[in-house]
């Protein structure tokens, strides 16, 4: 063994105390350190050691190189994109998961797959699924759309009468993909597919929304003459959390051939409040559905969950046969169900949120966010810098500056926003407009938060820019 490997080993108790210690302190100052740093400048990459530093060496050369570069990203301020952070028990989780280190690839050797399968049905429950629904874990929201939307492929195949796992998905022809405002993911998803970006053909939105009209998408499937195509319904856009009539889209099954995929990556979450709850109605008709779970349930990068009422189909995309890796038949292993081969237990992190909170301790986090976005709307709307775009349907503010502004305006009040250290949120553009939008998804943001976010807005919009 060489020498460094066996000293870490000798000392790897006091290893493992230290890198807690400091571990504890990043997470301690959390609240107070700048939520975003300026990118450090990469001139000066260092080359391969040849003799390492250790485990403490590399510490050190971390946290003194690496570490002040880092952004509050895991912590309550950060309201980009949507991010969550962290709850301590999925840190634990996520420790123990490099702890143990396993491959839930097949049942054989441990009982990391029951780990797996246990948290997969709590999720189920969590989002009002049924026992038709079968999950497993991906890395995120974006492959858990891959994998439905994989299925569905799958789904036309068969009633085209072709197979796409063995003759290729030019065996489909055009595959029409329906949607309103679907996530860039999806187009993404679609590329990777072979099914192609252009398949995806937006449905008009209903007026002043995001959510799209089921009329025009009936009108829709009717010219498609009986053929079958896929249906992408969106709980929870990103620019204004808007919510397509999840029923109503899945009633026009009843007169048309089509896949349900929804793209519930963070809308999943308001299954946990009860005044939203209503939102994500006809969820359970869905023949997939993604959720992220390092989104809104706060686990540690990356994980998602995507579940499906067609695991056969998804086996018939995904397996993995060989004889060394054994065959899909009856239960079939996870390494038959999922994009990747090998794979980290990413399921650890959320068994340990879940059993740690429970459904209250997650709803109560679902509620808080959901709380705080309305204090900062209705400020944003007293405020005479300010107004809001779309009303605060859930946890996401979209607002932009008084009148007309220039998209310069817009960039430089979030410049100023963010060169302050106390907040960092993200532009996009709605309806036309420039635009920011605040995500609220962390575990940690409370109203003294919100306030920090609302002076440090209001110190930008006065700020010459
Ligand atoms: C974030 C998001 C995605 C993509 O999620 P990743 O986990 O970043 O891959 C897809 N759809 C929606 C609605 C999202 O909000």
């Amino acid at each position: 063994m060489h020498p460094l490997l066996a000293r870490d080993l000798d000392s790897l108790p006091e290893l493992l105390e230290e890198v807690r210690g400091y571990a504890a302190g990043v997470l301690g100052g959390l609240a107070d350190r700048p939520v975003t740093r300026p990118a450090v400048p990469s001139s000066s990459a260092a080359s391969l050691p040849v003799e390492g530093a250790g485990t403490k060496g590399a510490l050190d050369r971390f946290a003194e190189r690496w570490e002040p570069g880092f952004s509050g990203s895991a912590g309550p301020r950060y309201l980009g994109f949507v991010t969550g952070g962290a709850t301590p028990a999925s840190l634990a989780g996520d420790w123990l998961t490099g702890t143990f280190d396993q491959n839930p690839t097949s049942r054989a050797d441990s009982a990391a797959t029951e780990l797996e399968r246990e948290t997969l049905g709590w999720l189920r429950g969590l989002f009002g699924l049924g026992e038709e629904h079968h999950g497993m874990f991906v890395s995120g929201a974006t492959m858990s759309n891959f994998t439905g939307l994989a299925i569905a492929r799958e789904w036309l195949g068969e009633r085209l009468g072709v197979s796409v796992t063995t003759d290729g998905v030019a065996a489909l022809g055009t595959v029409p993909v329906l949607s309103g405002a679907a996530h860039s993911s999806v187009g993404k998803a679609l590329s990777m597919l072979g099914l192609g970006r252009g398949a995806l053909r937006p449905v008009p939105l209903l007026p002043g929304r995001e959510a799209v009209d089921v009329g025009r998408l009936a009108e829709a499937l009717a010219a498609l003459d009986g053929r079958p195509a896929i249906v992408v319904a969106n709980a929870g856009t990103v620019n204004t959390v808007d919510f397509d009539d999840l029923r109503a889209v899945a009633a026009l099954k009843d007169r048309f051939p089509f896949w349900l995929h929804v793209d519930a990556a963070f809308g999943g979450f308001a299954a946990l409040s009860p005044r939203h709850a209503h939102l994500l109605e006809g969820l359970e008709a869905a023949d997939s559905v993604c959720v992220d779970l390092h989104k809104w349930l706060n686990v540690p990068y990356d994980a998602a969950v995507q579940f499906t009422r067609r695991p056969d189909l998804q086996v018939a995309a995904f397996h993995n046969a060989s004889p060394y890796l054994g065959m899909p038949t009856g239960d079939p292993d996870p390494v038959h169900l999922t994009p990747e081969n090998s794979r980290r237990l990413r399921a650890l992190a959320t068994w340990f949120t879940l059993a740690a909170y429970g459904r209250a301790g997650h709803r109560e986090i679902v509620e808080r966010n959901a709380a705080e976005a309305s204090r900062l709307g209705e400020a944003l709307e007293a405020h005479p810098s300010f107004r809001l775009l779309a009303p605060v349907r859930l946890n996401v503010v979209c607002f932009t500056l008084a009148g007309a502004p220039a998209q310069e305006r817009v960039d430089a009040l979030l410049r100023h926003v963010a060169a302050s250290g106390e907040a960092f949120l993200t532009p996009t553009v709605y309806a036309g407009v420039p635009a920011v939008r605040a995500a609220f998804s962390n575990w940690r943001t409370t109203a003294s938060d919100t306030a920090r976010v609302l002076a440090a807005l209001d110190e930008a919009a006065a700020s010459p820019a």
